[in-house]
């Protein structure tokens, strides 16, 4: 098995998720004691969320670059960034760690087109809804369109996720705004939609009920990182 390094602890509660489905999947697929080789750096997400909000990408470009290559030389192979939001430098990572990436949209773009969507809804925080470096790669590698929520919507999706979801508080009116919004998605023409935050699957989970057919970025960035530590390619 191939070792895998994880950039984590962004927010911890979802890398504790991503830890888990990782593990519960090679065991699924080698069977009795088998688990998963990783090696995490969990970051104070704190730090690297002061360094979104004032913007220092450059900032936090290099707190990630230097925590991968430093999971290199521990022995890691390839790299994964256990969030959505920070594949906003997921090229200057991969560059300063010299490590390939497990890049998210990759992952999550594998499992839109297997259900056969090429036009979807995003759930996520503001940089990652109203930036470029997501849908652009979404578009350009994937051929998939990306529709958005409302800005008002967008709103409160990312303080669902900063204030609640990433300091492990999972309210009911919040799953019941999260389904709302779903269906406003579903109203404006998308296909399916990608929870693209990592901590959406704590509020929404395989079994919700939802207007549309909902595409968990941590599962799938899970499963794509699986196939390459069990020895595929990082290519989702
Ligand atoms: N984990 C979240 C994501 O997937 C948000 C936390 C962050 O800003 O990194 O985007």
């Amino acid at each position: 098995m191939r070792t895998l390094g994880i950039l984590g602890g962004m927010s911890w509660e979802s890398s504790a998720q991503l830890y888990k489905l990782l593990n519960r999947e090679v065991a699924q697929r080698l069977g009795g004691l088998h688990s998963a080789d990783v090696l995490m750096r969990s970051l104070n997400f704190a730090e690297v969320a002061a360094l979104q909000r004032s913007g220092d990408w450059a900032g936090a470009a290099l707190m990630l670059g230097t925590a991968g290559r430093a999971l290199g030389e521990a022995g890691a192979q390839a790299l994964l960034i256990a969030t959505n939001t920070m594949h906003k430098v997921a090229e200057e990572v991969e560059a300063q760690s010299g490590l390939p990436l497990i890049h998210i949209v990759d992952a999550t773009a594998a499992g839109l087109k297997a259900a056969g969507v090429r036009r979807a809804g995003l759930l996520a925080t503001r940089y990652t809804m109203e930036e470029d470096f997501y849908r652009d790669r979404m578009r350009v590698r994937h051929d998939i369109e990306l529709i958005v929520p409302e800005p008002e919507q967008r709103q409160e999706l990312h303080r669902i996720i900063f204030e609640e979801l990433c300091q492990g508080q999972v309210l009911a009116e919040s799953r019941a705004f999260y389904l709302q919004t779903v269906q406003a998605l579903a109203a404006q023409g998308a296909q399916g939609v990608i929870l693209g935050c990592t901590e959406i699957c704590l509020l929404l989970g395989p079994d919700t009920a939802a207007a549309l057919p909902l595409f968990d970025s941590t599962a799938l960035q899970a499963r794509a990182a699986v196939e390459w530590m069990l020895g595929g390619t990082t290519d989702a």
